[in-house]
């Protein structure tokens, strides 16, 4: 389960806290000492945790903590409000144009789920606000890939532009635009080519889909299970293109948490839903103040 182990760690290292009646600075040190260390196993960023671990001392050692009857309570009140506060506070709605088209651009590297997030995305669009997307199939490098999307296409009855793998991208984008425009389609979601590392060709044939299709929101699909991998993926993305939200997908797996904590700190940029499964529904909202419960259990 997911954040399994920092769960039990933060919960062990307050509990001690629990038995006793009144805590001294030295008990918080102790205690922020076993914090830093399990985030820092769950993978979190260095400087995400150092900052975090020195907020959270800063009040714990106030009046609140030490004078309080409560000492293991305040600790848990403080944590949790600096988790929420580390990864964004409040939910972050998906950026909508005046007019349509709204144009989502996926990126991400191969095999993060960014096929299956588009299908997702475009699923939750059409059931939540009865919109009529149009899916761009803009993977010519990956054969497979355009076969993927036609068959979530179909599984979620929304529409797949594609011209084979033949065409330039940019070429296929621009196409699939027009055909939007002409359609009145509300959403498009454009599906771009993944690699398995970050590498120039790809970052410059998606600053050039950029240019094109001027994307209201560019969202980048990291996998969970990859931690400080996939902030440092977060970051590259983020340097070339700017991007205007993270997916986190493969929330439901075995993550120990780091990327979940730290995309936001580091990047700047929010998580806007969480991927929690491989079915068409299993995309979330990401609110903040519900991952910090679920990380302290
Ligand atoms: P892409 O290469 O980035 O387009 O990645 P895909 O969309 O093909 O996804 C790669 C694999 O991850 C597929 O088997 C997906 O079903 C799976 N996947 C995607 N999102 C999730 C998720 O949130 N949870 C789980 N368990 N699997 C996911």
């Amino acid at each position: 389960m997911a954040f399994e182990g920092l769960t039990e760690r933060l919960q062990n290292a307050i509990g001690k806290l629990r038995r006793k009646g009144k805590v001294s600075e030295a008990d918080v040190k102790e205690v922020m000492r076993e914090i830093r260390l399990a985030l820092l196993e769950s993978d979190v960023n260095f400087k995400v945790v150092k900052d975090f671990v020195k907020t959270v001392r800063t009040r714990a050692v106030g009046a609140e903590v030490l004078e309080s009857l409560t000492p293991a309570q305040q600790i848990v009140k403080i944590v949790n409000e600096e988790l929420v506060k580390v990864m964004g506070e409040e939910a972050t709605p998906l950026n909508k144009s005046p007019k349509i088209p709204t144009v989502i651009m996926m990126v991400g590297l191969q095999g993060a789920g960014k096929t299956t997030t588009a299908g997702k995305l475009a699923n939750r669009l059409k059931t939540e606000q009865n919109a009529r997307p149009l899916m761009i199939a803009a993977d010519i490098y990956r054969p497979a890939a355009i076969d993927q999307l036609k068959t979530v296409g179909q599984e979620i009855d929304v529409p797949v532009f594609e011209l084979g793998t033949e065409v330039d991208p940019v070429e296929i984008v621009r196409q699939g635009m027009e055909l939007a425009k002409e359609k009145k389609n509300d959403y498009v979601l454009i599906d771009t080519a993944g690699r398995l590392q970050i590498d120039e060709k790809l970052m410059d044939e998606l600053v050039q889909i950029k240019e094109l299709a001027t994307p209201d929101e560019i969202l980048l699909t990291v996998d969970a299970m990859t931690g400080q991998n996939a902030v440092e993926v977060a970051q590259g993305f983020n340097d070339q293109l700017d991007v205007t939200g993270v997916v986190l997908t493969k929330l439901d797996g075995d993550t120990r948490g780091g990327a979940a904590l730290s995309i936001r700190a580091v990047t700047g940029k929010p998580i806007k839903f969480i991927g929690q499964g491989e079915k068409m529904t299993a995309l979330d909202v990401f609110y903040p103040d519900r991952m910090a419960s679920r990380i302290l259990g």
